[in-house]
Parts: structure tokens; sequence; C-alpha cells
């Protein structure tokens, strides 16, 4: 049994900066922070450590829970509006190896991402791909990247009885969150950490289009019904 885990931005899809535009404009607004997210990389980080991060840079602090709060409840209607404006990019390769996956026995499909759950939600469905998951990890779950990916792990093992567990994604933080759960790493080069940055994975794809002939080679291929 293989649970597999996909990160979201940058490994499924470019959500052509939505998230960080919906940011700025809450923090403008609630906070009058002009170019709130200017020098913050978002790569591989939770929303919860983003928020904190821009706080701790702008502010000196980090945000009361009541703040945390107040913009989530505006960050979600902000990104769906952003999202319906401006679609997402599907990259290469992806529709056709969660295909590939779902022929497969004994595989099931999760995503870890550092989106909160409904953040996450409204990028998929943007995406048209929140049928392909069942369940994930999310930025709800903890601000803590490992934390969420060893929660997807819990919940895919509440589905089936997994033995190895790939977490796929495009960032240092997805490799490092992995290894901390013991999961096997696949990198994809095609968000915002390079193929040599992201060397210390099992595998370093230069998009999705490689993972079928990847996990062919590395699991056999055992096709289901
Ligand atoms: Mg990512």
């Amino acid at each position: 049994m293989i649970l597999y885990l996909f990160d979201i931005d940058g490994t499924l899809l470019h959500a052509k900066a939505s998230g960080r535009t919906a940011f700025d404009a809450i923090l403008a607004e609630h906070h009058a922070m002009a170019n709130a997210s200017a020098g913050v990389s978002y790569g591989g980080k939770t929303d919860g450590a983003i928020l904190d991060e821009i706080f701790r840079a702008r502010l000196g602090r980090s945000p009361t829970p009541a703040e945390v709060e107040t913009f989530l409840a505006a960050y979600i209607p902000r990104l769906e509006a952003l999202l319906a404006e401006h679609g997402v990019e599907v990259l290469e390769g992806v529709v056709e190896t969660l295909e590939f996956l779902r022929r497969q026995q004994d595989v099931v499909l999760g995503v870890a991402t550092g989106n909160i759950r409904l953040g996450a939600q409204a990028k998929l469905a943007s995406a048209q791909l929140e049928p392909w998951f069942a369940f994930g990890g999310y930025g709800c779950d903890s601000t803590v990247r490992a934390e969420l990916v060893a929660r997807a792990i819990e919940r895919g093992r509440e589905l089936l009885p997994a033995t190895e567990v790939v977490v796929v994604g495009d960032t240092i933080h997805d490799i490092a969150a992995a290894r901390a759960c013991g999961a096997t790493v696949v990198a994809v080069a095609t968000g915002s950490d390079s193929a040599e940055a992201l060397r210390d994975a099992d595998v370093v794809l230069l998009s999705m289009t490689e993972l079928p002939a990847w996990h062919e080679q590395r699991y056999g291929s055992a096709q289901a019904r």
C-alpha cells in the first residue's frame, strides 16, 4: 500500500499569485501594511507561518489569535474571488500522473499543503483537481509543515494500512517535512526551488510528466482491475 501526498502550489498548479495578492490586500485593509509580502518567500510555507513572518517583519510581533482568525475569515472569500478572476495553471503532466496512479493497485492519493483547508479546496476546485484527493494535511492542522504531513499520513492510514508514504513537493521545506515523517520524497522542479536546491530528495523530476516512469521503476506496474 502506497500513500502519495501531493503539495499543491508549484507541484500540482500555479495559482498565479492569488494567495499572495489576497494576503497583501487584506493586510493593507486591516493593518495598513503596504506591499506586506515584499521580500517574503511563500514557497513551502504554511499560511500561518507566512502571516507570522509578515507580522514580525512589519510590526515586530506575531499576530494575536484573534487577528489570525479575522485574517483567515477575510482570506478565503478574497482568494476565491482572485481564483475566479485569474484561474490557475495546472502543471504539465499532473492530470496524466494522477490518472496513472489511480490505475495502480494499492495507491491512495492525498494532499499535504501549507494552505488552510478551505484555501486548498478553493485552489483544487479552480483546477478541477478536487475529486482526486479524498483527504490531506493542511496549514490549519499546524503551522509547522512536518506536523501537517504527519496529520495527512494519519488520515491516510485511517483509509488504508499504507506501508510506504511518498511526498511530492516543489521546495526544500517539503523535503525536510517528509524526511521528518520518514517518507520517500519526490521533488519536482516546477516551483520556487531549483533542481539543484532540491538535490536532497530521493529523486528530482524536471516536471510531473516524469513521475509515472519513476513509480514503475521503483514499485513496478500493478494495474488495478
Ligand atoms: Mg509548493
